[in-house]
């Protein structure tokens, strides 16, 4: 296990890189209506992390069988739960949610954010579905603190979402962040409060509850990338970058842009 703690330099940059991040999600808060495609919200994010002067990783990145994701984005939507691929077949409706993962690379380290977004209109229950999502983002995060352990943001996470009647997928984890878009710790979305690494400051940590309506449980469909809930009911997912410190994390990522364009 490699955990690598940084310093307030360090942090910094892992800010910086992760604002960009929340600014190109900003970005496509305005163009995300009926009748896009994800294909175009791809483009435009594409050009935007470039115009910035930074990289967009997830172009490129390996998934187990040693492919290469083909996007800078991951357009999830409805039942997708994760790792959506733009594509220009795909049309948002009236109705539908779309989660957009965005990871950025600049100055030498990344930054991770999703957001979930409604197209139009949504039923309440998708509605509740995403409030409670991200509510669970924060109560995880308010348990990133120095002296805590790993299991209480994991605890935080599935107590409340279960309680309200979600499901809290489990294959699928929030990761260490830094000079690698994926370091150690696994930041599981379950779990014992009290149990698992005890946090300290300096750590950086992308924590991304995926939550469905339905069922927990999830397939991988043969493009080998995209996850979809396997009731084929709606999912979830929202993620900050977050620094551990004392009394309170730091959320370097920012969802404040991208709340103004959107009705709640
Ligand atoms: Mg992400
Ligand atoms: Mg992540």
């Amino acid at each position: 296990m490699s955990v690598f703690l940084k310093t307030e330099d360090e942090i910094e940059l892992m800010r910086q890189a992760s604002r960009l991040v929340s600014k190109t999600l900003g970005e496509l808060a305005k163009h995300i209506k009926p009748g896009v495609t994800t294909l175009q919200l791809d483009r435009i994010a594409e050009e935007f992390i470039k115009d910035n002067h930074a990289v967009p990783v997830f172009k490129g990145f390996p998934n187990p069988f040693g492919e290469s994701f083909p996007a800078s984005i991951c357009t999830s939507v409805n039942d997708i739960v994760v790792h959506g691929i733009p594509d220009g077949k795909t049309i948002l409706r009236d109705g539908d949610i779309i989660s957009i993962d965005c990871g950025v690379f600049l100055n030498g380290f990344n930054g991770d954010s999703c957001y979930t977004f409604s197209v139009g209109e949504v039923s309440e229950d998708i509605r509740n579905l995403l409030v409670a999502t991200k509510k669970s983002l924060y109560l995880g995060i308010e348990k990133a603190v120095a002296g805590n352990n790993l299991g209480d943001i994991g605890n935080a996470v599935q107590n409340y979402c279960e309680r309200h009647g979600y499901g809290v997928v489990r294959e699928l984890t929030g990761h260490g962040i830094g000079r690698k878009m994926h370091e150690d710790p696994q930041i599981f979305n379950y779990g014992k409060s009290g149990s698992g690494m005890l946090l300290k400051s300096g750590m950086c940590l992308a924590i991304e509850p995926m939550i469905t309506m339905g069922l927990r449980n999830i397939c991988l469909m043969p493009d080998r990338w995209t996850i979809r809930t396997l009731d084929g009911r709606p999912a979830a997912h929202f993620e900050h970058t977050v620094s551990v410190r004392k009394g309170k994390a730091e959320i370097l990522s920012s969802f404040e842009g991208l709340e103004r364009l959107e009705v709640n």
